[in-house]
């Protein structure tokens, strides 16, 4: 019975996610046919590599990043990038499932305010901040 509810709530989250999933899968076809790869790991489809990793690897500050994360996609730069950030992308995946469709509009809030208030848009930045306390509380 409780896993059948488990259940239930796991693909409710899913479904709440699916907008900002679809667009991380039609993003990660492009990296595919480009060259890169695709793996699934504790249920997130995380994608990385090709012309579309290299060129967002070798992009300066702030362009350069190791991965993104949409909904229970993660798009990124190489295999190791994603193995390093994968504790950090994956509570941004348990903010898809509690936000959905709210999530992408509330992160772009966050990192307006922040910058109206002269901080940083990415450090300051609510989920930003969250998923950094979360990750660290793993590596103790
Ligand atoms: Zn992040």
């Amino acid at each position: 019975m409780h896993t059948y509810r488990t259940l239930i709530f796991k693909l409710i989250d899913y479904a709440w996610a699916i907008p900002n999933t679809a667009l991380g899968i039609l993003l990660g076809l492009v990296m595919l046919a480009l060259g890169g790869r695709v793996h699934i790991v504790a249920g997130v489809a995380e994608f990385h590599g090709g012309h579309v990793g290299n060129f967002f690897a070798s992009r300066p500050p702030p362009f350069c990043f190791g991965a993104v994360t949409l909904g229970h996609v993660i798009l990124g730069t190489c295999h190791k990038e994603l193995c390093a950030l994968r504790a950090h992308e994956h509570v941004h995946v348990k903010q898809y499932e509690q936000w959905g469709v709210f999530f992408l509009p509330a992160y772009a809030l966050s990192s307006l305010w922040e910058i109206l208030h002269g901080r940083n848009g990415y450090s300051n930045n609510f989920f930003e901040r969250q998923a950094y306390r979360e990750d660290d509380k793993q590596k103790l």
